[in-house]
């Protein structure tokens, strides 16, 4: 992947991963290797590493090299003292602990942007997709308000398999009108399942059409990503006429999750044509691309017109895999929802480390950070 673009006048900031040797954690490391602005300076993980170096610490699994600046730093227990000198922390924790160690973070007036579940339903959590509702970072200030903060601040952003429906969604409705209802099956490489994973055993010749948790977190999430902001702007309201019906695989796939998506319009009288949706996708430009941010893609969506695409290895890459791909987008001739496509995403990218990456240099240039 080629790094991020450098950005005028950006402030350079110090950054602390927690969770640093995870299949997060480790993308993490690798973007801020690359990145022209965010320096990583300290690394956090459980006991079992607290006391190695990231090399010594880390079986590393990614693709890419580990890089090589950071495999002499010390990785630490993950409590605020040892990230006292990062401006941000990014969060890639399992959930078991990510909720009451962000907590205490944020006691501590830490800015910290988590990929963990355990707040994305708090209200008092803004639940962030960089290329959808970058605007719902504002809603920090309010959080600030009510802890007493002046500095630190708790940002979420969402499950990997959500992104493969509220980014298309967002491009689509800012068009086409509101979607009310969908339908959609997903695809799932294993690096979403962290680290060991599912065993060779499982994988191998196979596929599991079941992930646990996952598709309960379809409906709220998206709910609440494509929510807005109450009248007086201090409160953000669900969109809860959105109906999501999920079922979610694990497929022998190692990065890219992939998400076959059926949709339907709220407004029966304007149905638009497949034609309609594509230029809809095609046309669609992001907040954070406006604002220019570093690792803003050059596409939020990229559309593809071959019958056969998009394939996680042939597209799961694209624009830094901080750009979605869809495909097939076409009209349902049963009638039963309007339109269908599939659509492919970068799950520790843009569905993951890529997002809290974005969400942050969004929050430099919002001021928050
Ligand atoms: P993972 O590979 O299992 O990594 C978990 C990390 O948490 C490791 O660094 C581990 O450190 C650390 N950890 C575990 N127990 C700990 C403890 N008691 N104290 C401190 N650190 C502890 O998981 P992952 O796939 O990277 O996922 C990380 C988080 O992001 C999860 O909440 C997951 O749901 C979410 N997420 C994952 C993806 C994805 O595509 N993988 C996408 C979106 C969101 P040790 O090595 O020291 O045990």
């Amino acid at each position: 992947m080629d790094f991020s673009s450098p950005k005028k006048g950006f402030p350079k900031k110090r950054c602390g991963v927690l969770g640093c040797t995870g299949s997060v954690g480790q993308r993490f490391s690798l973007l801020l290797a690359e990145h022209p602005h965010f320096e990583l300076v300290a690394v956090g993980a459980s006991e079992r590493s607290s006391g190695k170096t990231y090399k010594e610490a880390t079986t590393w699994k990614t693709s890419g090299s580990m890089p090589e600046n950071i495999g002499e730093l010390t990785v630490t227990l993950c409590d605020p003292q040892h990230f006292k000198h990062c401006d941000v922390v990014f969060s890639g924790l399992d959930s078991s602990v990510a909720g009451e160690v962000e907590d205490r973070f944020l006691k501590e007036n830490i800015p910290v942007f988590s990929n963990a579940k355990n707040h994305r339903q708090d209200p008092s959590v803004p639940l962030v997709v960089p290329t959808v509702n970058i605007s719902h970072l504002d809603y920090i200030k309010v959080q600030r308000e009510s802890n007493g903060l002046d500095k630190g601040f708790l940002v979420c952003n969402s499950n990997c398999a959500v992104i493969g429906i509220v980014i298309p969604l967002a491009a689509i409705q800012a068009s086409c009108g509101a979607i009310d209802g969908l339908s959609v099956v997903t695809n799932q490489a294993v690096s979403g399942a962290g680290f060991p994973g599912p065993s060779m055993m499982e994988m191998m010749d196979n596929w599991i059409p079941y992930i646990s948790g996952e598709e309960d977190k379809m409906q709220p999430e998206s709910r609440k990503i494509l929510g807005q902001y109450d009248v007086e702007g201090k409160a953000l309201v669900d969109r809860t006429d959105l109906k999501v019906s999920a079922t979610c695989n694990r497929v022998a796939v190692t990065d890219g999750h992939g998400a076959c998506v059926s949709v339907r319009f709220a407004d029966r009288s304007k149905v638009p044509s497949a034609e309609q949706v594509k230029q809809a996708m095609k046309d669609y430009v992001s907040e954070v691309q406006k604002m220019e941010c570093p690792s803003a893609p050059e596409k939020a969506i990229a559309v593809m017109e071959e019958a056969d695409r998009p394939q996680p290895k042939l597209d799961r890459d694209a624009g830094r895999g901080y750009t979605i791909t869809v495909g097939r987008v076409r009209e349902d001739p049963s009638g039963f929802c309007d339109i269908i496509f599939t659509a492919l995403s970068h799950n520790t990218v843009i569905g993951a480390s890529g997002s809290s990456i974005l969400n942050a240099e969004a929050a430099v240039l919002k001021g928050y950070l």
